[in-house]
């Protein structure tokens, strides 16, 4: 057993290998941890940065632009430059430098360097390099291509902390060609019916998705501002997305009939969207592969639609990086440690703590978005998070205050010392 205490929030390595412990195999981890896990975020004494902090700090690396990984306080930004316009809309003016997919930089003894995740544009993977031992921090991540983002590139490394929001063999998506077909048999129907067709989306990633899914041969697309701004963003930095009329004043069912309109997740039943009139709604998310889930938010449609690996995705990328040691966090953490411990890999779990953040002025738009919760109980009863800026707000039983995220609740079975 090899355990590394790590001030505040601790891991513990479990499941050594017959014949000792593998911390054996990598010499510097006994004396210093390349990663540590603190109460701030994942820290990295050697390069004196932590990677998507929650609490501020001098300098942050950054995977993406979600609100829940780009925190607003810190001294310093790094990121890539597919993800520094919107998380300078975002965040505002802060002190933002960008770094190319793959160009390295030396920070203090260590060298990192940035690799598409496939999450959403921008969206990389981190890797961190000292003397030959390699560590990489997923961010969010998902292998499928969605025709948007840079596709997901297995960085090869000897530590992987992984995200596991959907660690479940129940989630299991489909190709995107399949899923732009369900959405616009469903939206044309509707539309052949009079209907508005009406789809909860998280404003980053999600919606730009079902832009790019959409046939424009079957009607117009409405955007709700919080979509359109973020769609505008990404828009300028060059993304190829179909033209979107954003939800003004004068712009409903009557003027636009049988449109698609795509809008954040708490504005599905509310009085914003009862101006189109005879409407269909539905849900964009991996959650949606839950029956439970769909039953509360009163939904007859939901697209099985998300931006993080599903079941398959996590164990090929996980594979695919040749670690034999893995964190994870980020959902189901319990039972996927647990499933890589049983596939002899050296698993812990990084428990991560939001609290008191606010939100920022996209999703502030659109309500409250956060239900950050994760434990291994969390089957079919609570949906744990998908993204801090992108958890089904309607799936716990207690919502959190506005622009307030819960605290979170520590995952069932976390080791701890
Ligand atoms: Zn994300
Ligand atoms: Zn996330």
């Amino acid at each position: 057993m090899c355990r590394i205490p790590l001030g505040r929030l601790k891991i513990v390595h479990r499941a050594p290998l017959a014949g000792g412990s593998r911390c054996a195999i990598l010499p510097s981890m006994a004396r210093d941890p390349l990663l540590t896990f603190t109460d701030r975020g994942i820290f990295c004494l050697a390069g004196d940065f932590h990677i998507d902090p929650w609490r501020p700090v001098e300098r942050a690396l950054i995977t993406h632009g979600h609100s829940d990984h780009a925190r607003p306080g810190h001294g310093a930004y790094l990121a890539t430059e597919g993800s520094a316009p919107v998380i300078r809309y975002r965040l505002g003016d802060i002190r933002l430098k960008t770094i190319r997919y793959g160009e390295t930089r030396r920070i203090g003894s260590v060298t990192v360097s940035f690799h598409p995740a496939g999450h959403v544009p921008g969206s990389a993977q981190i890797r961190v390099e000292r003397d030959g031992e390699v560590w990489v921090v997923s961010g969010d991540y998902k292998v499928a291509e969605d025709g948007l983002s840079e596709p997901f590139e297995p960085v090869a490394c000897h530590s992987f902390i992984s995200e596991c929001t959907f660690g479940l063999p129940v989630f299991r998506w489909k190709p995107q060609a399949e899923l732009a077909a369900q959405l616009n048999r469903w939206w044309a129907a509707n539309a052949a019916e009079g209907r508005t067709s009406i789809v909860g989306a998280y404003t980053l990633g999600k919606a730009q998705r079902l832009l790019v899914s959409a046939d424009l041969s079957i009607g117009p697309i409405l955007t709700h501002g919080a979509v359109e701004a973020t769609t505008a963003v990404l828009r300028a930095q060059g993304l190829a997305l179909p033209p979107t009329t954003h939800v003004a004043p004068g712009i409903d069912g009557k003027s636009h009939p049988g449109a698609l309109v795509i809008a954040p997740p708490s504005a599905l039943g509310t009085p914003w969207a009862t101006r189109f009139g005879p409407a269909a709604e539905a849900f964009a998310s991996g959650w949606m592969a839950l029956r439970g889930v769909r039953r509360r938010r009163g939904l007859a449609q939901g697209f099985v639609m998300s931006d993080h690996a599903d079941w398959d995705g996590l164990n090929a990328a996980i594979r695919a990086t040749g670690a034999e040691r893995i964190f994870v966090t980020h959902g189901y953490t319990a039972i996927f440690r647990r499933w890589l411990e049983d596939q002899g890999f050296e698993a812990g779990i990084v428990a991560t703590e939001y609290e008191g953040e606010s939100l920022d002025a996209a999703e502030a738009e659109a309500g409250p978005l956060i239900e950050p919760d994760a434990g291994a109980e969390a089957v079919e009863g609570a949906a744990p998070e998908e993204d801090t800026a992108e958890a089904d707000p309607a799936a716990g039983e207690a919502a959190p205050a506005e622009g307030k995220p819960r605290r979170r609740r520590p995952a069932a079975g976390d080791a701890r010392t």
